[in-house]
């Protein structure tokens, strides 16, 4: 049985198809410039890829146009093969704490909530539309990147403000990534083959979130009313101190949503090393001396062990750390440096296994008191894996 699992926003719509009897991943493609001049698409499957452009106005045209490119490619003879549609929507506020169907009521919900991730939401809910108009036989789910963290207890999720700006206006931590930490969750039961462990997530590319998780729920997580917040990331700033934004608009004659803009596009790893926001590059400046790159690294690594720390405590120690995404699954020095950070809590990496790479992999020493791993994530797998879930129960 084949599901599409989808993920878009205002310009852009990956997609991954995967034959779920074996999880394979038959095709992965993108629409990708929506409603801007230069659209196209490209598709990847059996180790080739075709990129062609093409105009795409809108979500509905992309949508629309899926089905003819996948049998003209000969990846499927018709789409009544596609049993299912997943559909990963980054907002969904409070209100869904699990995958659904989608019905008229869900999608006015990510109508409604659309201020707090204008670009995602908008995205998911016109690819929404399109599937649902084009389609009208297959099954949409919805799997929201917040779900996973609404098991987040009100002390830890309320931040210390007027009461009212929580009641009135929905001022909260939401939590972001969700589909990640509760794919490596769901990794970790498999290896362990139990639901009893704390767990601490890390979530490392571009942008990155950590993730407390005890018996499967998640307890806390570093993102929190935006993406913005938590650790330092590649061009986002994480975490600061809020009178720094009047200041600088003051300063620099700019507006709040200005400075704000600065947070998330010129700040973390760019900001502080004025090079790059890649990892990769600010490593190799690292390796040539390049001060501010070393600064930004070292400030990087101690903003996750400063989370890393905090959860150990909060979780009441810890069973198992992974890490994931770009940096985690990729970077033997960064987290060789994270877990040499962690030794006064038992933290042992082996430098030997921590030169695997973007595979499942214990990375500890024996002496370690926490089980290291790198688990790569798969946050469309996920989505799949939901729609699947929620169409056989049924
Ligand atoms: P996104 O959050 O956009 O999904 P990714 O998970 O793809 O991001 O991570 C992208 C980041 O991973 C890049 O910024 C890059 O710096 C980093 N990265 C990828 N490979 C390596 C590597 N070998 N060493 C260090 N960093 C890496």
């Amino acid at each position: 049985m084949a599901i599409l699992s989808v993920y878009a926003d205002r310009s852009s719509i990956k997609f991954h198809i995967y034959q779920m009897d074996t999880e394979n991943l038959i095709a992965s493609g993108i629409f990708d410039r929506i409603g801007l001049e230069e659209s196209y698409y490209s598709i990847s499957f059996d180790g080739e890829k075709i990129t062609e452009q093409v105009e795409l106005p809108d979500h509905m045209k992309a949508i629309s146009l899926l089905p003819e490119k996948l049998m003209d490619l000969h990846i499927i003879q018709s789409f009544f093969e596609i049993k299912g549609i997943g559909h990963r929507v980054v907002q969904g506020l409070d209100r869904y704490s699990s995958s659904v169907f989608v019905t008229d009521k869900v999608l006015t919900d990510i109508e409604e909530v659309q201020d707090f991730a204008p670009s995602h939401n908008y995205g998911a809910l016109m690819t929404l539309k399109a599937c649902r108009s084009l389609f009208p036989d297959i099954p949409n789910v919805c799997v929201f990147d917040t779900a996973f963290h609404q098991t987040i207890e009100k002390e830890s999720y309320l931040y210390p403000v007027p009461y009212r700006w929580f009641k009135d206006y929905g001022v909260r931590k939401y939590g972001f990534h969700g589909t990640s930490h509760q794919y490596i969750t769901n990794s970790v039961k498999e290896l362990l083959k139990r639901e009893d462990f704390k767990l601490i997530s890390c979530h490392l590319g571009e942008s990155g979130s950590i993730c407390a998780i005890k018996d499967m729920k998640c307890v806390d997580v570093s993102m929190g009313f935006s993406p913005l917040s938590g650790i330092m990331m590649g061009t986002k700033s994480g975490d600061i101190d809020p009178s720094i934004i009047p200041y600088i608009m003051e300063k620099e004659g700019k507006n709040a949503a200005e400075v704000i803009e600065d947070l998330n596009v010129n700040s973390g790893l760019l900001g502080l090393s004025e090079y790059s926001n890649d990892l990769r590059e600010i490593l190799s400046q690292c390796e040539e001396g390049n001060e501010k790159a070393i600064l930004a690294k070292d400030k990087y690594v101690r903003r996750v062990v400063d989370y890393i720390s905090q959860y150990y405590v909060l979780l009441g120690g810890v069973d198992v750390l992974v890490f994931t995404a770009g940096v985690g699954e990729n970077s033997i020095s960064i987290r060789k440096e994270v877990c040499e950070k962690l030794s006064c809590l038992g933290v042992k990496i082996d430098l030997d296994l921590n030169h695997n790479q973007n595979e499942v992999i214990k990375i500890s020493s024996k002496e370690s008191k926490i089980d290291i791993y790198i688990i790569p994530t798969n946050e469309e797998l996920l989505v799949a894996r939901e729609t699947l879930k929620l169409m056989n129960s049924r």
